[in-house]
């Protein structure tokens, strides 16, 4: 071996174990869902590590923590949840983690929607509108600079570069939802998820099942939103990522009225989805809502219009490849000659 050989690979070793280390020494950021996580994930930036309890595609409201959940949160450094009730099931995690991790609620300060219709409990879907967002956030960071001062600067800067995205995507909806003509401004859904949205943006909600999702709808509510369905001519109606779709979907063929696609309320879609993060959900809700209330269109045939384009870039990749191969072969025979 050489001596540059050598010197690569000290190199290698070292960044390697400089690596471990590092990522040894990051601290832990727990969030109770998805729409936390990646809040937390924005402020923290590559500082801190960011694990979430209640995984892509779960229901918060009746979630059941495992074994390995309560590892999770033993060993964090901090723990965010959304709290007004929406995780009913985190206090005896925490209490079993026993080891006082400060648990900060997210929602702290947040004007709550308190529910009429459900017996006045408060809402817990504040993250739904925007400007609810930005108090979230704000909170976020405010505890993990008095966690970790050392790292104020980077948080200060990530927390000022979010609160401009999230702005700019408050105002996106803004002007979107004014495409849909007045009338026509009335969101039929699984569950009431979306209060905040409608009183921000100027939608009317119609949710079958109330402000969790631990009871059945009641005859009387598919009654209720089949009437106004038929009364103010609503085109479409919506199914959510985090419910089972089958009663919206039966109202939708009773009614005769399509199903305008899939809105995330509870979680965000996959990490590389259109719904992938906390800002990407409410912006994709908005476009299906605007299409299927505005247009008339419902989100499958775009889903199909991707499709096909996305097999035409399949095709012209492995057609450049077979040219590739080709060209490189009558090379590679012209040279041996
Ligand atoms: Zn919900």
């Amino acid at each position: 071996m050489d001596i540059t050989k050598i010197k690569i690979f000290a190199i290698i070793v070292f960044t390697y174990f400089n690596i471990g280390i590092h990522a040894q020494e990051k601290p832990r950021v727990v969030a109770s869902c998805s729409m936390l996580s990646d809040m937390c994930e924005n402020i923290v930036g590559d500082l801190m590590d960011v694990e979430m309890i209640v995984p892509i595609g779960g229901d918060p409201h009746i979630y059941e923590p495992t074994p390995s959940d309560a590892q999770m949160v033993s060993r964090a450094d901090i723990v965010f949840i959304n709290g007004l009730t929406f995780e009913g099931w985190i206090g005896d995690l925490i209490d079993n983690a026993a080891n006082n991790i400060p648990v900060v609620t997210a929602t702290e300060g947040i004007q709550a929607i308190q529910s009429e219709k459900y017996d006045n409990s408060a809402d817990p879907h504040a993250w739904m509108d925007f400007k609810n967002g930005l108090q979230y956030v704000r909170n976020i960071k405010d505890a993990l600079v008095a966690l970790f001062p050392q790292y104020e600067r980077e948080l200060e800067t990530n927390h000022k570069n979010y609160v401009a995205e999230i702005n700019a995507a408050d105002a996106y909806i803004i002007n979107q939802i004014a495409k849909i003509p007045k009338e026509k401004r009335v969101l039929v859904t699984s569950h009431d998820a979306f209060e905040y949205y409608g009183q921000r943006y100027g939608i009317q909600l119609e949710a079958l099942m109330g402000i969790s999702t631990n009871s059945d709808a009641r005859t009387s509510d598919i009654i209720r939103v089949s009437r106004i369905i038929k009364e103010k001519k609503i085109p479409s109606i919506f199914i959510e990522s985090t419910i089972n779709p089958k009663l919206i979907k039966q109202i939708a063929d009773d009614t005769n009225v399509t199903i305008g696609g899939e809105l995330y309320a509870d979680s965000l879609g996959e990490k590389d989805s259109e719904a992938g993060t906390y800002i990407s959900m409410l912006k994709h809700n908005t476009d299906v809502i605007v299409q299927a209330l505005a247009y008339g269109k419902t989100s499958n045939t775009k889903i199909d219009e991707d499709q096909d384009q996305n097999n035409w870039l399949l095709y012209g990749i492995l057609g450049l490849l077979l040219i590739g191969g080709l060209l490189f072969m009558m090379i590679r025979l012209n040279s041996n000659k």
